[in-house]
């Protein structure tokens, strides 16, 4: 049995080989905001307040912008419970709760880690707790702690 995973930490080369060799793909569903309203009956932009003409708008509410979701899928290091426990130690049990993914460092994910409304991960919807930059001397990985939206209580 491979004991856990020591992260080089100033080699990105090494760790994005571990990544891709070990990884999966993720999806985070990203808020792009400050999209014009495409209700046929919204009305026009109204320059001076800045919110649609047609004030009863059933889509936008009179707001004239909207937000929308778009995935993002991205590769990354996942790791489920809160210990640093690699799966293959649990006996290939998917642990339910928390979950932490590991991502490249590059400004596309963490636009997308900051724009984040939940993401995807093993077909669960997790929603993100807290950003962490690692690396030395450079940045080089985000390690982002998820919380399992369906334990909530
Ligand atoms: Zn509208």
């Amino acid at each position: 049995m491979s004991s856990r995973i020591y992260w080089p930490s100033n080699t990105v080369e090494i760790i994005d080989e571990i990544r891709n060799t070990i990884g999966r793909d993720i999806l985070i569903n990203v808020t792009i905001s400050g999209i014009p309203c495409i209700a046929s009956g919204c009305g026009i932009l109204d320059p001076v307040t800045n919110l649609s003409t047609n004030q009863f708008c059933e889509v936008c509410s009179g707001l004239y912008w909207t937000n929308t979701l778009s995935g993002y899928i991205v590769n990354a290091y996942i790791q489920w419970g809160k210990g640093e426990i690699p799966i293959w130690e649990t006996g290939g049990r998917i642990m339910d709760g928390d979950c932490t993914v590991q991502l490249k460092y590059t400004s596309a994910n963490v636009t997308a880690v900051d724009d984040s409304a939940n993401f995807i991960v093993d077909d669960k919807i997790l929603i993100k707790e807290s950003v962490e930059y690692r690396g030395v001397p450079d940045i080089n990985r985000v390690l982002v702690t998820l919380k399992d939206v369906e334990k909530e209580d």
